[in-house]
């Protein structure tokens, strides 16, 4: 007989769904992850200026966001790239909140910074190329706010959960896995999106599962049919990249989607989010079936 997933995974036992387990909802200012609503994050990769952060947060709130993304620490693979504009991207993600009533996510590189980027920020992202950077999970698990925890371009899922279980050890219950891409042998696309990854994910554990079809895709034209099948998947959110002129984005701009683009995919996947609310309709009556027929209520 093959082992099942929770002997697969004993390592990280407080990430798996145990039975009778409850899935966590991760609160976020008015509203929770994790439960009945699908939750789409949305916004440039980096802050840039006033102008093109205002203008996108008020585009994405008005089209249905409840989180605006946007990076004042950027981890660049080059140098010579853009690296974000540090304390003052921090304070013009507070003023779009202010003006949106947008929660936000943003990214912690160093723990030095943690203190800092959770004084802005409702959930904190901890980057790929920082997943298994320990004394900067340590401090983000302990800063107070939910993390969303971003995939190792080069993890497995069982180092994923690791990570997760290294969060959680350190007193942060609210962990959300965010699927992002990973790196295989194909190269047309940025990274190989690992559908796949997300169904054993909601299967497996108990924490919510976000899909980024930006980074996993790299190019635009791809991002729809992606950010759809991780909803088909069962992911419970998006995060995507958007910006008001994506060809001059100071970064991922080939990955990123203009104003128009980012409604004609919300409308896209609006079916499939809708079909998501249905199936876990059915879920919870078949539940409550079976509850009632073992004399429970
Ligand atoms: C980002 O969200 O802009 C980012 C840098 O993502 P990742 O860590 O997945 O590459
Ligand atoms: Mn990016």
């Amino acid at each position: 007989m093959r082992e099942s997933w929770q002997e697969r995974f004993a390592e990280t036992p407080d990430v798996l769904i145990a039975q009778r387990r409850e899935r966590t909802l991760v609160p976020v200012r008015d509203f929770a992850i994790g439960g009945d609503e699908f939750v789409t994050m949305a916004g440039p990769c980096s802050v840039e200026t006033e102008r093109q952060l205002m203008a996108t947060a008020e585009h994405v709130a008005r089209s249905g966001a409840r989180v605006l993304r946007g990076g004042a620490f950027k981890p660049r693979t080059s140098p010579y790239a853009f690296h974000g504009l540090g304390l003052d991207g921090l304070k013009l993600l507070a003023k779009a909140r202010e003006a949106t009533g947008l929660a936000i996510v943003t990214e912690a590189m160093s723990e030095c910074d943690v203190a800092m980027v959770a004084e802005c920020a409702d959930i904190l992202q901890i980057g790929s190329r920082s997943m298994e950077n320990y004394s900067l999970l340590e401090a983000a698990a302990r800063c107070g706010r939910p993390i969303l925890l971003k995939r190792g371009m080069v993890a497995t899922i069982g180092d994923f959960l690791k990570s997760a279980q290294f969060i959680l050890e350190n007193g942060n219950p609210h962990v959300m896995l965010c699927e992002r891409g990973i790196r295989t042998f194909e190269t047309a696309m940025r990274n190989t999106f690992d559908a796949a990854g997300i169904a054993l994910l909601k299967q497996i554990s108990h924490l919510p599962v976000i899909a980024d079809p930006s980074h996993a895709a790299g190019y635009r034209d791809l991002v729809p049919a992606l950010a759809r099948i991780g909803v088909a998947a069962g992911a419970d959110g998006l995060i995507v990249e958007v910006h008001p002129d994506p060809d001059h984005a100071w970064s991922d701009g080939e990955q990123s989607l203009n104003f128009a683009e980012y409604d004609a995919m919300m409308l896209n996947i609006a079916p499939w989010i809708a079909l998501r609310e249905r199936g876990r309709d059915r879920r919870h009556a078949a539940e409550a079936r079976a509850l009632e027929a073992v004399g429970c209520h």
